[in-house]
């Protein structure tokens, strides 16, 4: 029988991370030593506390069950109180907070809820690519906005033709951002609101990264603005504040109405989380938060040396104010796939190129702090001694 893989399949862009998985699992091959800066995706252990939470409540067989569902109402109210406490914003637990099986999950599936084939959705470039393959899945048209330096890597809201911006649905912002480690203010999202009011667009903003932060600088939420819930929602995940990406675990909250339609495709896709990771959550949610300053502490101490390295020998970079991700400009006269391919093969070290992410991010590659201090001086070792 001859397989033929739908034409939304075939609009997808590779799977970025699986190509670099096949060069990675090449390199080791051939017995390259390997530093892998690639994935975002935390190497240090989920927090004890959290743990043992996960053990007691695997036993209990109230969770054995399907969970179905916006979530338990504890696990909502550790949400509701966490957002309160972080920052100040009140959501209800009864509709407007939604469980999700990892924030990727309702990232994903929101589109299924609004978007109307040849409905706009706004993507920013270069970008978490999720946003634009939720698109294509429900057969919306991608409109790009490029992140460039120049605009602080925020998209240029007056830059969007007016006939675009009418016939967009869905917006997505994400800052902290993923890939450039650019962050927002208060001020962008009043100007997110206002825009997404003028024109009817639902945002949704990706807030992965809040608990990542240094030198104190705490990233605000959309939600602070006034009006933002009329307008759109917040994802957030507990997996890089407790370096939990594998159990699963996110929500989005805001509006209850944008909750409902996504509570609605999930219903008719998934029957939930499960119930013992959500109680587990809620513990990490609202026991002392000590841990997550020492992951702080983590991140900025590998920052420091890594880009206090990088720019010993020759390279330019900044030093994030957030995320664990380094977004670096190329040597000159390199593009991203050449300076990619040049750190594999002649230093073993596995990073993102920037176009891989949106052809915005072309001159750039990101390096992900996820490795220890020593392999990060390491890293940049085994760079000092490439020849360009
Ligand atoms: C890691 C990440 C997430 C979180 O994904 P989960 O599915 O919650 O693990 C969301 N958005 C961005 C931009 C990320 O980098």
């Amino acid at each position: 029988m001859k397989i033929d893989y739908s034409e939304r399949l075939k609009k997808l862009p590779p799977y970025l991370f699986a190509e670099i998985d096949r060069k990675k699992k090449a390199a080791i091959e051939r017995g390259v030593d390997i530093i892998s800066l690639g994935v975002g995706d935390p190497d240090l252990p989920t927090p004890k506390h959290i743990v043992d939470a996960m053990k007691i409540a695997v036993e209990k067989p109230k969770h054995h069950q399907y969970p179905f569902g916006a979530g338990l109402l504890d696990f909502r109210k550790a949400v509701s109180d966490w957002y309160k406490m972080r920052f100040n914003v009140d959501l209800n637990p009864q509709n407007e907070i939604h469980s999700l099986i990892g924030s990727k999950e309702g990232i994903g599936h929101i589109h299924l809820a609004f978007i109307n084939p040849g409905d706009i959705v706004l993507v920013p470039e270069p970008g978490y690519p999720v946003y634009n393959c939720g698109t294509i899945f429900s057969d919306g048209m991608p409109y790009f906005l490029p992140l460039i330096e120049k605009n602080n890597f925020l998209p240029d809201l007056e830059k969007i033709p007016e006939k675009i911006a009418k016939r967009a649905k869905i917006l997505f912002i994400n800052y902290p951002n993923n890939p450039t480690s650019a962050t927002a203010t208060l001020e962008f999202y009043e100007r997110v609101v206002r825009f997404a009011e003028k024109y009817n667009i639902i945002v949704c903003s990706d807030l992965a990264y809040s608990e990542i932060y240094f030198d104190g600088k705490k990233p605000p939420s959309f939600l602070e603005v006034e009006g933002a819930k009329n307008v759109g929602v917040e994802f957030h995940s507990l997996s890089k504040t407790y370096q939990m990406t594998g159990w699963r675990l996110g929500w989005a909250c805001g509006n209850s109405e944008i909750i409902a339609g996504l509570s609605e495709v999930k219903d008719n896709y998934d029957s939930g989380v499960f119930g013992a990771v959500q109680e587990a959550g809620a513990v990490a949610l609202t026991s002392s938060q000590n841990c997550v300053e020492e992951m702080r502490k983590v991140y900025q101490n590998r920052r420091d040396i890594f880009t206090g390295e990088l720019n010993k020998i020759g390279w330019s970079v900044k030093k994030p104010e957030a995320t664990f991700y380094v977004w670096a400009k190329v040597p000159k006269g390199y593009t991203s796939a050449d300076t990619v391919t040049k750190l594999l093969d002649e230093a073993g070290i596995i990073c993102t190129p920037g176009n891989g992410l949106g052809p915005s991010g072309e001159g750039y590659v990101r390096f992900a702090l996820t490795v220890s201090e020593t392999r990060l001086k390491q890293a940049v070792e085994k760079i000092s001694k490439i020849k360009w």
